[in-house]
């Protein structure tokens, strides 16, 4: 009776509802009153949508303010009896809409797997066998004498009986058909003669989908002098500075640190996420920790299927969660009931910014926002910190430990630089490769030690060309050249992925004479076997490993030998680790350096270190060959000393001239329209309505590198602001510019979205 009453006066009779929809943040719906007592906060429910769409949504709030202007539809259906959303990640749902300018229901999609949304999970079930009467042991000649006409029916009893345990143990040990016919080569046939002969019955059972690990763990490895030295800074740090940036050059054991800190956390009883850039990282890595953590660990990526995803995302509400996630950008929207710290190793990469679609979070951000909810300390790991976490470190909002000796006191390789201009000039280099990183690649090889050669393009020329008129085939719908691939012999546009027939004649002037510009990874694969018909070389890029499997597939290989040069993007460049490598080939740090973009040189500066630092990981006198048209210039000279401070001193000193990060805030509004002089008219519409509001911090608007992608004209409109603006002022100035944009009678069709902090 009391409960009732209780229940009578919380009656709210609306609720707002979160829908994974890039419109507004929620919904208005009534509450039945036969769901009035079960409904809450976080909960899914099922509500129509338009004219007839059912949606699943989350209940973000219930209230009794009753919406004016139209009938509001009542929920069909409460889903679940408690929340799949927690209130504390509501919280960072809602900070994320806010600072990366975007309604919450897309928040809701980056952070929920999809089958939470579209309730198409179904659990995994198995069928199980039993014996469908009581038999004596004493009868079992009589079963098999009665068998005696089929062999195989006979044999898959006498495997059932042997598997179950029949005579031998009290309670059977249960077995699942999949077992039984794996263990005795039979057949479904013979199976399901022995169910229709009543002597076994089956039954469905739930199973999980989560790998469970069957590796005997082990104690940690014990620490070195420094890397003891550096854990213990940590803790102190971690007294007066919940983030603390742990600055540890390449194969300094970094990891070693994290696992150490992750133990002790878990004696706290507290739980850990450990953020990786890329689900790259995680094969190499989930071995290694699960040596020392085993079950204790869950890994959470996209690579994953959805129904795995959903079941890693359950299990952290439930009682039994995970102590420890591994994990890329997206798990930071998982249920965490006690974090105690996040890792957030190789800090600098720009792939934890998510790029498309909205929300175009930093995980980063987000994972320093999550730990402020949960009380939990972030180490923040890199050997070549982002510009922007080490000036925080260096003002001393975070804490601050140097790792800068390698593990086993062997040296960081020599970087050589090779000046291609020179070079060229001289006539003294012919091919891609310069003589000094043929004389490395040749002693390398004969050695019987591993390569890397870094080239960070895809395919294998960068555009074909007419030589007799100089026409380039370009994208119908992009604004950019398009990619030859000699492998499958056709030309693709690597910004919407179309691909293209490789013409016949030029459409210009009729010839039929191409030539192929720049260089890819399969150009540079080639001419490895030019020079050394004998290396086992194998490629790393997205057209090789855009699989999980590929990928892991790939490093294996490498790690184990198979092949003795590795051609790889960016992905080499990676946290790997492996043992055989002794040269490191760098074949165009040009191209990064040049873009026209403020963290260029940053960039360039983390790439080259990262990439040497595959070398020489296991042996002294690693060598890095650098080969560069800028080799004078500031960042490559820096590159070389791997002077990280000199590096760091010369773009904080421009940043802080011209006003970008981390002295200010960026934000990137772009404009996009199907027409191209539409999108300039309302590009410089939207320009002038946020000058109105944020006077000379607006610049623009341009025209971005790439200013037609997919049919759609972009413009785009950059706003730096003071770092201590409120981000719900900004985003409110925001809102209500786009709004009286959208107001116009000529913004039909525009689209308008926000970068924040673009990478
Ligand atoms: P980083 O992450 O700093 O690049 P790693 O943690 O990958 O470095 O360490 C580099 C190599 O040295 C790895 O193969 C690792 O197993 C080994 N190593 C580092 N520290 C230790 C240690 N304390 N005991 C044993 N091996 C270690
Ligand atoms: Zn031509
Ligand atoms: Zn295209």
């Amino acid at each position: 009776m009391e409960f009732v009453l209780f229940s009578y006066f919380c009656i709210m009779n609306y609720a707002d509802i979160i829908l994974p929809l890039p419109l507004q943040d929620s919904f208005t719906y009534s509450i039945p009153p036969a769901m009035q007592a079960g409904i809450g906060v976080g909960q899914r429910v099922e509500v129509s949508f338009g004219k007839s769409k059912m949606m699943i949504g989350i209940v973000l709030n219930l209230h009794d303010t009753k919406p004016t202007g139209y009938a509001v539809k009542p929920i069909c259906r409460l889903i679940d009896d408690a929340p799949i959303v927690t209130a504390s990640q509501l919280a960072l749902w809602q900070w994320a809409a806010t600072y990366y300018v975007c309604p919450l229901g897309d928040v809701m999609n980056a952070a929920l797997p999809s089958s939470l949304k579209d309730d198409s999970y179904r659990p995994r079930t198995e069928t199980y066998v039993t014996l469908a009467g009581n038999l004596e042991p004493a009868k079992v000649g009589i079963v098999l004498n009665y068998l005696r006409r089929s062999k195989r029916q006979q044999v898959m009893f006498e495997t059932y009986l042997e598997m179950s345990g029949f005579g031998r143990q009290a309670a059977l040990t249960p077995v699942s058909k999949s077992d039984l016919l794996r263990m005795c080569s039979g057949t479904s046939a013979a199976f399901t003669a022995l169910v229709d002969k009543k002597l076994f019955t089956t039954h469905e059972e739930e199973v999980g989908r989560l790998p469970i690990s069957t590796v005997e763990t082990c104690q940690p490895s014990t620490l070195s002098d420094a890397q003891q030295t550096a854990l213990e800074e940590i803790n102190i740090s971690f007294n007066t500075h919940a983030t603390t940036l742990l600055h540890g050059v390449t194969s300094s054991g970094k990891t070693e640190v994290y696992i150490h800190l992750i133990s002790q956390t878990l004696k706290e009883g507290r739980q850990v996420l450990y953020l990786l850039p890329e689900i790259a990282l995680t094969t190499q890595l989930t071995t290694r920790l699960q040596r020392v953590f085993g079950q204790r660990m869950g890994v959470y990526h996209s690579k994953f299927s959805d129904a795995e995803r959903v079941e890693v995302y359950r299990r952290q509400l439930s009682d039994h969660p995970y102590d420890i996630i591994l994990g890329v950008r997206s798990s930071v929207f998982l249920p965490f009931q006690r974090l105690g710290l996040i890792i957030i190793d190789e800090e600098h990469e720009p792939s934890y910014k998510q790029q498309d679609p909205a929300p175009r979070y930093h995980a980063r951000s987000l994972a320093l926002m999550l730990a402020r909810h949960q009380g939990a300390k972030t180490l923040l790991g890199s050997a070549t910190p982002s510009i922007d976490s080490y000036h925080l470190a260096r003002q001393g909002r975070y804490g601050y430990v140097k790792l800068t000796q390698r593990f086993r006191g062997l040296s960081l390789p020599t970087v050589e630089v090779v000046d291609v201009r020179r070079l060229k000039f001289q006539h003294r280099m012919k091919g891609i490769f310069s003589q000094q990183l043929l004389d490395a690649m040749g002693k390398a090889l004969s050695n019987g030690q591993q390569v890397i050669l870094f080239q960070n393009r895809r395919g294998y020329a960068n555009f074909l060309q007419c030589r007799t008129c100089g026409w380039v085939p370009r994208c119908d719908r992009c604004d950019v050249s398009l990619t030859y691939h000699r492998q499958h012999h056709h030309l693709s546009c690597h910004y919407c992925g179309a691909i293209y027939q490789v013409p016949d004649a030029c459409p210009q002037c009729e010839g039929h004479d191409f030539g192929d510009v720049g260089m890819g990874t399969e150009k540079v694969e080639d001419a490895v076997h030019q020079y050394f018909p004998q290396a086992r070389t194998i490629r790393m890029d997205i057209d090789t490993a855009h699989t999980r499997h590929a990928f892991e597939q790939i490093i294996n290989d490498f790690a184990s030998r198979r092949y003795d040069v590795l051609i790889g993007t960016q992905m080499v460049s990676k946290g790997l680790d492996f043992a055989g490598v002794s040269v490191v080939g760098i074949l165009d740090a040009d191209t990064m350096l040049n873009i026209p973009d403020f963290r260029s040189a940053e960039r360039t500066f983390q790439v080259i270190a990262q990439v040497s630092g595959r070398a020489g990981r296991a042996e002294d006198g690693g060598r890095v060959i650098l080969q560069t048209r800028s080799a004078d210039s500031d960042t490559i000279v820096q590159a070389q000393h791997n002077d990280y401070e000199a590096m760091t001193a010369t773009q904080l000193e421009e940043r802080q001239a011209f006003h970008y990060p981390p002295f200010t805030r960026v934000i990137n509004v772009y404009v996009r329209h199907r027409d191209a002089m539409r999108a300039d008219l309302l590009a410089a519409d939207m320009a002038r309505l946020l000058r109105a509001a944020f006077a000379d911090r607006v610049l623009g608007p341009d025209r971005p590198a790439v200013a037609r992608v997919k049919s759609m004209s972009v413009r785009k409109i950059m706003i730096k602001i003071e770092r201590n603006a409120s981000p719900r002022a900004v985003y409110d100035i925001l809102m209500k510019v786009q709004n009286r944009l959208m107001q116009q009678p000529s913004a039909s069709g525009v689209q308008v979205y926000y970068d924040v902090d673009p990478m």
